[in-house]
């Protein structure tokens, strides 16, 4: 794979859990693309293998709403993962730039997020790491899921199990907290928090700081705090998705139908 990593200060695009991202240039196509960079060296065994399923993964979805992977490349040290570049980066970057956003830009994302999640539903994968650090923009605005670092495949059940507790506290179903399971519908429960996270700068629980009180919390409360001043129709949205048990939780494609998001349809139209 022929690509071009610009060394300039400036075209590091994103700090992950083993690498940065970088900007770059398909020096076939003249594409420009974002490089996932990972230095294995130091990296154990059991983390070159999630790397090797997030790539896998990755690789086996094709849809608008998510990212498009492009190619991979490794050497001794590093192992490449080239995706689609999505320009404006992640909404946690939208937030930090621009502050919190209104109940209608949000509506409209979160239909466009919905389409992407459906899609990965309905090929049982479980994203488990929903958040908008994850979920990239491009410049007209369009949505596309990244990050399957660790996704489950309910299919291969590749990852060890279920029930490993996975993805970032604040946004985490209290099922995957008490070990019963992830399914689908974690997600959904991780889509009601970054709906927070998108109104409010912060997810829910942001004020605690110890993670463990975090996940007491989500275990122990009647459903995270509602954020002041939304509209009726999204404190429904918020309780459907934040209902403790998953069972009770709308899928991705009967959201869809919520009449806070047909209430605001065509905020980005
Ligand atoms: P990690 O698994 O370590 O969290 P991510 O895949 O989430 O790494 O990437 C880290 C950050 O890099 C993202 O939050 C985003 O800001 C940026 N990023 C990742 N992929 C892209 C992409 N394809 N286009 C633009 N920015 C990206
Ligand atoms: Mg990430
Ligand atoms: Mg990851």
């Amino acid at each position: 794979l022929d690509l071009v990593v610009s060394s300039q200060l400036g075209n590091c695009i994103g700090k992950g859990q083993f690498g940065s991202v970088y900007r770059a240039l398909n020096l076939t196509s003249g594409q420009m693309v974002a490089v996932k960079r990972i230095r294995l060296g130091g990296l154990k065994e059991d983390d070159i293998s999630t790397l090797m399923r997030e790539v896998d993964l990755v690789k086996s979805l094709s849809h608008p709403g998510i990212v498009k992977y492009e190619g991979m490349a490794r050497d001794e040290d590093t192992l490449s993962i080239v995706l689609e570049y999505a320009e404006n980066g992640s909404l946690a970057h939208t937030l930090k730039a621009f502050g919190k956003l209104n109940e209608k830009l949000v509506a409209s994302y979160v239909v466009k997020i919905l389409e992407g999640l459906h899609y990965l539903h309905q090929s049982d994968v479980v994203h488990c790491d929903l958040k908008a650090a994850n979920i990239l923009t491009t410049k007209n605005g369009n949505v596309k899921l990244s990050d399957f670092g660790v996704s489950l495949n309910l299919r291969a059940m590749e990852r060890q199990s279920q029930n490993d507790v996975a993805g970032t506290p604040n946004w985490m179903a209290p099922e995957v907290i008490r070990l019963e399971g992830a399914s689908t519908k974690s997600d959904i429960w991780s889509l009601g928090c970054t709906v927070v996270e998108l109104l409010t700068g912060r997810p829910p629980y942001a004020e605690i700081s110890n993670s463990m009180t975090v996940m007491f919390r989500i275990v122990e409360d009647a459903g995270p705090p509602i954020p002041d001043g939304c509209s009726e129709m999204l404190q429904d949205f918020l309780d459907q998705c934040f209902h403790k048990n998953p069972a009770e939780r709308p899928s991705a494609e009967m959201l869809c139908e919520h009449p806070w998001l047909k209430n605001n349809w065509g905020a980005l139209q």
